[in-house]
């Protein structure tokens, strides 16, 4: 059965000429699943055949909740099942400005980061379409709160997801779908070249973000097996290119890891590499997974490596930690619990 929440507002309208129907009906279920309805029974403007039609053909309903868990800041993590009974995780997160979702794109990741508890768990398949705009609708139908910002921080790299993630990413952006601005959508590369290059083409306005992690490359290849693919010269390269395209900051991500990452030698080398890029350092201390090697650094060192940033002129920030206390923050991600530290 094919899912109705994959298809964009064009799409839905050749479906329901392929079924006979007028093109207008397609803005009509279109408003209705972005509404949030799971059932077709309740698109009360419809027509008995045509619900019955919509029944034989598809479904709305592709993600259901399993389980969640609220941290004591207020952060909520989601277990997912799908149809076909694998699971995944979502986190909402409570900001000053609005709730944050962060959303996973495929189950399992492929990119084997040593630091992720989402590598751990071996690759099943990509997420589709529907099945990541679902994620915001449950949470949203679950917490009663809007959703303003979305986050492909979740399990799965994004670009290895290339088309469903940037389908996904237009039905949430679309006035008549989610609704949510562009500039308020981030995605999180761990630094897939083509992907990042191919992104440069899409005339949208979304935030990049790039988890790197070092500046040196025998470290980075340490902590992520791609940058054996994808070096951090040619990620670097990648991203100028990008600037230069888009004219848009790029945030680059770096989890500090004691004794690993995060000495004053590491800061100067790493603001070496930025030094004239639009960009912006996110610094999140690494969270401990099951098996996991890596202990985060202390707050001082932290604070020392974003001050010396910040001197060189680079613009860095340590982001406040969400959710850790129920294995929800950064690379914490699993698809059944079995991964789960805690
Ligand atoms: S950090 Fe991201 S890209 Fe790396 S293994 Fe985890 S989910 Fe995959």
């Amino acid at each position: 059965m094919k899912n109705i929440r994959d298809y964009t507002l064009e799409e839905l309208e050749n479906e329901l000429l392929s079924l006979g129907e007028k093109k207008f009906r397609a803005k009509q279920i279109f408003a209705w699943i972005y509404r949030g309805v799971t059932s077709f029974e309740e698109m009360t403007d419809l027509s008995k055949d045509l619900i019955e039609k919509l029944k034989q053909n598809y479904i709305i309903d592709c993600i259901f909740l399993d389980n969640f868990q609220k941290s004591k800041d207020g952060t909520i993590k989601y277990l997912f099942k799908l149809t076909d009974e694998h699971k995944i995780e979502s986190v909402l997160m409570k900001y000053k400005y609005g709730y944050t979702a962060c959303v996973s794109n495929q189950i399992g990741c492929k990119m084997g980061c040593n630091f992720c508890a989402s590598a751990k768990i071996g690759f099943v398949r990509n997420l589709t379409p529907g099945e990541i705009v679902g994620q915001i609708l449950k949470m949203e139908e679950q917490s009663g709160e809007k959703i303003s910002n979305v986050v492909f921080m979740g399990i799965g790299e994004p670009f290895d997801n290339y088309e469903n993630v940037m389908k996904a990413v237009r039905l949430i952006n679309d006035p008549k779908g989610l609704n949510i601005g562009a500039r308020h959508i981030s995605i999180s590369t761990c630094g897939l070249v083509d992907g990042i290059e191919r992104f440069s083409n899409e005339n949208i306005q979304c935030n990049l973000c790039i988890s790197l992690h070092s500046s040196r490359d025998e470290v980075r290849s340490d902590m992520m097996p791609i940058n054996k693919k994808y070096n951090i010269a040619e990620v670097i390269d990648a991203c100028k290119k990008y600037i230069d395209k888009t004219n848009r900051r790029i945030t680059f991500e770096y989890a500090l890891v004691d004794g690993v990452n995060d000495s004053k030698e590491d800061a100067l080398h790493l603001a070496k590499l930025l030094h004239g890029m639009l960009c912006h350092v996110n610094l999140i201390p690494v969270n401990k997974i099951k098996d996991g090697k890596y202990e985060k650094s202390s707050v001082e060192k932290m604070m020392a490596f974003r001050d010396l940033l910040n001197d060189k002129g680079i613009v860095a920030t340590i982001r406040r930690e969400l959710g850790s206390d129920i294995s929800a923050a950064c690379g914490q991600l699993v698809r059944d619990e079995k991964s789960r530290l805690n």
